[in-house]
């Protein structure tokens, strides 16, 4: 296939490289100078219950918009940032800056309930992590009941007698653990018991295909029931569709997450939808 971008500079110095592995090595190249230049900033997707739809929080979801590779979504560089441990770095960054924000806005009256902040397992496993969220809580001033952190199962699966010990030391701090992406990655059910978990959240793959996929309606109504015995609660993500909402609703699934909602959103674009809410300004009265 050819390169329309022309910008085979390294092509020259790397003949072995195919071309795959040299759009890799020039995405790295580029991401090592982003947060510098201050090419990465944070998007905020509202988490809303499902009972009425009002929102209750916001997870932080990262955006970088190189000026050569433009606007690159996470699931390309986010590996690329685990593998070069450039990770580090830029989750601390997030943190910090979500952190700020979330403060900034609750002294401003847009009081989020849950801010959650995405732990790579790179993150979770090799950077005192307990040291960072503490720091990130102490100079924003953001309280810790009001930070989760979403980590994942592969954060778990490795080294799970230092993950155990980590998550405890992060549950001392008082901040909150969900389990992202549940059910894609080797799921024990043992990890349930074993963790100090406050929440479980579907994998938009099990809900795509809901309510008229019986096979998937099963299997989220089985996550639903395993995560309020468990004592969890839980969020489906993806919800794209009215129906799908509904179907939810009728399961006593509690906090949804998708486009039907909210896109994620710049700072801004979120506190406008935020305001516009007509159950988070005036709470309504029960009838
Ligand atoms: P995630 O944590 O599971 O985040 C939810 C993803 O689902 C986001 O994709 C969001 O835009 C997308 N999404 C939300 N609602 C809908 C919907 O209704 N339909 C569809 N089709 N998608 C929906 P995004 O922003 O592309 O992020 C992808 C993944 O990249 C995230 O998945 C997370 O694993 C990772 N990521 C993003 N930001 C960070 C970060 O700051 N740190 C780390 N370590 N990982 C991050
Ligand atoms: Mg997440
Ligand atoms: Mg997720
Ligand atoms: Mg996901």
């Amino acid at each position: 296939r050819a390169k329309s971008r022309g910008r085979n500079t390294y092509s020259h110095y790397l003949p072995c490289l195919t071309e795959q592995a040299r759009e890799r090595f020039e995405l790295e190249r580029a991401l090592r100078t982003a947060l510098a230049n201050g090419e990465l900033s944070l998007n905020y997707q509202p988490l809303v219950s499902l009972e009425h739809g009002q929102g209750l929080g916001a997870e932080v979801l990262l955006s970088w918009h190189s000026p050569s590779h433009g606007q690159v979504p996470p699931a390309r560089f986010i590996p690329l940032a685990e593998d070069s441990g450039l990770i580090v770095p830029i989750g601390s960054w997030v943190l910090n800056q979500a952190c700020q924000q979330a403060q900034q806005w609750r002294s401003q009256g847009l009081e989020l309930e849950t801010l959650a902040v995405n732990l790579s397992p790179v993150q979770f496993l090799h950077q005192d992590i307990v040291a960072l969220v503490g720091a990130a809580l102490e100079s924003s001033g953001l309280p810790a009941q009001h930070l989760e952190l979403e980590i994942t199962e592969g954060a778990l699966m490795h080294h799970s007698a230092q993950a155990e010990q980590t998550l405890k030391a992060l549950k001392a701090l008082g901040v909150r653990v969900a389990l992202d992406d549940f059910g894609t990655g080797y799921s024990s059910l043992a990890y349930l018991r074993r963790f100090p978990l406050d929440k479980l959240k579907i994998d938009k793959s099990f809900l795509a295909e809901v309510p008229a996929n019986q096979g998937d309606c099963q299997l989220v109504h089985t996550i639903i029931e395993l995560a309020h015995n468990l004592g969890l609660r839980v969020l489906a993500e993806g919800i794209e569709r009215s129906e799908q909402w509904h179907w939810l609703q009728t399961q006593h699934c509690e906090l949804g997450q998708g486009f039907l909602f909210a896109r994620p959103m710049p700072a801004e674009a979120f506190a406008n939808w935020w305001a516009a809410q007509p159950l988070s300004a005036t709470p309504q009265p029960v009838s």
